[in-house]
């Protein structure tokens, strides 16, 4: 059987008109009868805030990551603890290291370097990373309890934070942060990211939610 005539048996097989010719409505029903019950639509930002079912589980992960865990915003929890998790599942052990900084310690931050002793590790003054509003977080790649600041599984841990509706620090044109995951707002779907963090600003500083 040649190529053309196998599509045209799979096309009236799955229930689509047999035309030879695979398009996006014949992949749908293959999808949807090889995996049953998975989704095919990418996750929309419009569900970026309320997180698929699957993520909302009360598991908890290390002692280590709970902790910083503990410091973002609820909506971000289930996002990291879901990470570690699916890290788990693929054999490759993380934690999640830094979570929240408040402008006090961005700041202090901001100074190594600078006007303080040590190498620059931020171009970011108060105000200025979204780690100072709970949605962003760094995790760290370990070999046993050996931390890796370097290794290509920081990829593959941006591969899994990605499929959840995470946004990845290694895509970053800039600066590229492989370590880093954040959830954006979907009032900031099509936001640059300067302009996110000024909303964000503005609405910590008047005491508004960042997911809102
Ligand atoms: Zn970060």
């Amino acid at each position: 059987m040649d190529l053309p005539n196998t599509i045209r048996v799979v096309q009236s097989a799955v229930g689509v008109e047999s035309d030879g010719k695979p398009g996006p409505e014949t992949w749908e029903a293959i999808r949807s009868q090889i995996c049953p019950g998975t989704e095919s639509e990418l996750v929309s930002a419009e569900d970026l805030a309320s997180p698929p079912s699957s993520l909302q589980t009360t598991d908890r992960v290390d002692d280590r990551s709970e902790k910083v865990i503990a410091t973002l915003l609820p909506e971000v929890q289930p996002y990291a603890r879901a990470l570690v998790s699916r890290a788990a599942q693929h054999g490759i052990t993380i934690k999640v290291i830094s979570g929240l900084r408040t402008y006090d310690e961005q700041n202090d931050l901001f100074s190594q370097g600078r006007t303080k002793p040590g190498r620059v590790v931020t171009k970011a003054r108060a105000g200025f990373s979204n780690h100072n509003f709970g949605i962003a977080f760094d995790i760290g790649v370990f070999e046993g309890n050996k931390y890796l600041d370097d290794s290509p599984k920081y990829k593959a841990v941006g591969v899994l934070g990605m499929d959840l509706g995470l946004e990845w620090g290694g895509n970053w044109k800039t600066i590229v942060d492989e370590p880093h995951f954040q959830l954006r707002p979907k009032w900031a779907a099509e936001m640059p990211e300067r302009d996110m963090l000024a909303e964000l600003r503005t609405r910590n500083d008047s005491g508004k939610a960042a997911y809102v």
